[in-house]
C-alpha cells in the first residue's frame, strides 16, 4: 500500500529566505572591501575565516592602533554604521572626541540604553569572541581560543557529547587526520 498526500500546501517564505541570506552576504563582502580594506593597510590584517554573519581575522595590534593614522576621525564617525554604537544620538561626538584623542569611553546610562539596542539591530557587529588565536580546519568549524577562553564550532557534531579543546584541533590541523564524533538520539519516523 502506498500513501501519499493529495494536497501539499506549499507557504514556505522562500524569497524571504532567499533575499535575508544574499543580504546577509553581500554586508559580509562589504564589511571586507568598505570597511576592512578601506581602514586598514592590507599587512595589518588577514581573514581566517568567514560565514554569512560572522568573520574571524587576526591583526597586528589591537584593532584601533591598526587604522590608518589619516582615517582615524573618519573612522570614529562612521563607527555606528558598522558596529553596535556604544553611545546614543545626543553623545556620539562626545564619543568622536574621546577617542580621536585617545581616551578612554565611559558610557552613560543613555549610551547603555541606546548599545543595548542596537544589539538586535541587523547589520551591526560586536565582537563574538577576541583571544590569541584561532584553528579553523573547514566550514563552520573552528576552535579559538586565548585569553582564559575558548569558543568551540563543530558543524553537525553535537557538542555536549563531543570535548574538543585546542589539542584535537591542533592534531588534526598537523597531521590531517580526521577525529571521529558521536551523534545521538535519531529517531525513526513512526
Ligand atoms: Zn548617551
Amino acid at each position: 500500500m502506498q500513501l501519499s498526500k493529495s494536497k501539499i500546501n506549499l507557504n514556505t517564505p522562500i524569497v524571504l529566505g532567499f533575499t535575508i541570506l544574499q543580504t546577509a552576504k553581500l554586508r559580509m563582502l562589504s564589511f571586507y572591501f568598505d570597511f576592512m580594506k578601506y581602514y586598514f593597510h592590507d599587512d595589518s590584517f588577514a581573514y581566517v575565516a568567514m560565514d554569512t554573519d560572522s568573520a574571524y581575522f587576526a591583526t597586528s595590534d589591537t584593532l584601533e592602533k591598526c587604522i590608518i593614522p589619516t582615517k582615524r576621525l573618519e573612522f570614529y564617525m562612521n563607527y555606528d554604521k558598522w558596529f553596535v554604537p556604544p553611545f546614543c544620538s545626543k553623545h556620539k561626538s562626545d564619543f568622536v572626541q574621546c577617542k580621536i584623542n585617545d581616551r578612554n569611553w565611559n558610557m552613560d546610562i543613555c549610551c547603555k540604553d541606546a548599545f543595548h539596542f542596537h544589539k538586535r539591530t541587523p547589520g551591526l557587529y560586536k565582537v563574538e569572541f577576541q583571544g590569541t588565536g584561532i584553528i579553523a580546519l573547514n566550514a563552520k568549524t573552528y576552535h579559538c581560543f586565548g585569553n582564559g577562553n575558548s569558543k568551540t564550532s563543530c558543524k553537525g557534531v553535537m557538542k555536549h557529547i563531543n570535548d574538543y579543546q585546542k589539542q584535537e584541533f591542533m592534531s588534526t590541523l598537523l597531521s590531517k587526520h580526521p577525529i571521529y564524533g558521536v551523534n545521538r538520539h535519531y529517531y525513526d519516523e513512526k
